[in-house]
This record gives structure tokens, sequence and C-alpha cells, in this order.
């Protein structure tokens, strides 16, 4: 493309933006905002009434929800990298 080195900061820039964009929303679907329940979706624990004050929307135990936060940073990861690399390109 003609121009390449005019346009390298408004292409890092919206690199940027789509990533806190993408970031904002790994953020939401982590903490799903909505009626926190009072017992654990995964395997029905009670959920301490601090926690669900705390966690709004919360729907798992720490015990399920530590589970799922390490499976999500694994699959999260990787799964950015490649709408990261799709935007590049
Ligand atoms: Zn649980």
């Amino acid at each position: 493309m003609a121009g390449g080195w005019a346009r390298d900061g408004a292409v890092s820039e919206q690199i940027e933006a789509s990533i806190s964009d993408e970031l904002a929303r790994m953020q939401a679907q982590k903490r799903p905002v909505g009626e926190s329940l009072t017992h654990c979706a995964e395997c029905e624990e009670p959920i301490p009434e601090k926690r669900r004050l705390a966690l709004p929307g919360v729907k798992l135990c720490l015990d399920c929800q530590q589970e799922r936060d390490s499976s999500f940073k694994t699959r999260g990861g990787i799964d950015r990298r490649g709408s990261k690399d799709s935007q590049l390109k």
C-alpha cells in the first residue's frame, strides 16, 4: 500500500482499540451480571452470601469458579492470539 509509513500509527491504534474491546468483552463474560445463584450451577454447593454480594451474578462456588478460570485462561489465550492474527491480516 502507498503511504505505508503514515498508516503505521493508525493501524496500531486500531489494533489496540480492538484488543481493549476484546478484553472488555472477556471481562463481561467472566463476570456475568444478573441474579446471583444461592447454589453452585455445577456442583450445587451453597454459595456463601459474601461471595454472592461481592460478585453480582455469580453462578459458581469458589472451587468450580477457580476450575473454570484456569481453563478459561488457557483457552482464552489461544483464542485471543488467533483472532489477533486474523485482524493483522
Ligand atoms: Zn461448585
